[in-house]
């Protein structure tokens, strides 16, 4: 603390990312990251950006950019909301659509960012136990739960992995029509079905996606949201008064060009899919319990070694996955679905290490 800041500033306990060594040769399966680089087509559409126009400020309204999302998700450019990153559009979603009287309502094992930003905007939340299976039960999100100023959920949650099925989100989103219901859908194109098109139904639905994850573009910074014209609207209206250029010149080319190379992306989303069946029977093999995923990742425990103890095991190897010091998750790995070299290197090591 210090009397020069604000109140609010000591207040906070701010996200903690998962590392970024500087180390070169590690296995690096601890931020979701895709193993695969981004399409060439976004590396020259980036070189191509890279002219006398970078003395310009960007397109304020990132038109190009929400014109190619819309196209993808055949939704109007108007109904399209883009940010530096899907973090900062989760961010103005909590201070323009999810703070309210009422508490906001997410699982207790979720995103981790989501308590930061409420403590940043100081929005009152409650959390709701996961199952023992570490599902959302769906009755936990409709009304007779009690009264929620907002809800919002990763679909498929994180860091478990599990999706629910689009009849649920949707079910949730139909029976709180006063409220804002948002989807996170970081990890979605790894396997669940996406909330998108549930959009020209309901006014109060918020999808979030991001280009991080399915499209390997984590440092270009490039995140977007699908509603309605009045949630989109209460978004611009936050980032307008926030920072008018979040998406860079060199970014919305790239991003561009991403969205539109869609071969590429069945490619290699379709890999890592594939790499994700192989490492789950793999680590079953080896006694873990794995947690079903429809992400980039898996969540996986083994009933006889310390979660912990295996990390640091691992980091010894230089192999790194994410643990989480919290409760009911404590004794599981979150590992990020790697390629097929490095997954196999990961398995080789848990082998000796349980061997050990
Ligand atoms: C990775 C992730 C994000 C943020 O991604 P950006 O890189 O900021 O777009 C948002 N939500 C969840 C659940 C994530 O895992």
């Amino acid at each position: 603390m210090s009397r020069y800041w604000s109140p609010v500033v000591g207040t906070l306990s701010p996200y903690v990312p998962g590392e970024q060594p500087k180390l070169q040769d590690l296995v690096k399966l601890n931020t979701n990251e895709h193993p695969a680089g981004p399409s060439p087509k976004v590396l020259q559409a980036i070189r191509n950006a890279c002219d006398d126009s970078l003395r310009l400020y960007p397109d304020p309204g990132s038109d190009r950019l929400r014109q190619a999302i819309a196209a993808n998700f055949r939704v109007q450019p108007d109904q399209v909301f883009v940010g530096n990153g899907s973090d900062e559009v989760l961010a103005h979603a909590f201070q323009a659509l999810l703070k309210h009287d009422r508490p906001l309502r997410f699982p207790d094992i979720t995103y981790s960012f989501y308590p930061v930003y409420c403590g940043l905007y100081q929005i009152a939340y409650q959390t709701v136990p996961l199952t023992e299976e570490f599902c959302i039960d769906v009755q936990d999100y409709l009304p007779a739960a009690g009264e929620a100023g907002g809800i919002i959920l990763p679909n498929p949650n994180a860091p478990t992995g599990r999706a629910l099925p689009l009849a649920d989100i949707e079910r949730i989103v139909a029976a709180n029509p006063d409220i804002v219901v948002v989807v996170d859908e970081a990890y979605v194109d790894f396997g669940a079905e996406s909330a998108v098109d549930l959009v020209a139904r309901h006014d109060n639905l918020l999808v979030i996606q991001t280009l991080s994850k399915s499209r390997s573009l984590a440092g270009l910074r490039v995140g977007f949201a699908i509603g309605s014209r009045v949630l989109i609207e209460a978004l611009e209206r936050v980032k307008n008064s926030f920072n008018s250029y979040p998406i860079d010149r060199l970014a919305e080319a790239g991003a561009v060009a991403a969205l539109e190379d869609t071969a590429y992306f069945e490619r290699t989303r379709q890999a890592v899919i594939a790499t994700r069946a192989r490492l789950t029977a793999d680590l079953q093999a080896l006694g873990f319990e794995v947690l079903p995923s429809a992400a980039n990742f898996v969540f996986a425990r083994h009933p006889h070694h310390d979660g912990a103890a295996l990390a640091a095991a691992l980091r010894e190897r230089s192999i790194i996955v994410r643990h989480f010091r919290q409760a009911r998750i404590d004794q599981f790995l979150r590992i990020t679905v790697g390629t097929e070299v490095q997954c196999g290197r990961l398995v080789e090591a848990l082998k000796n290490i349980l061997a050990g």
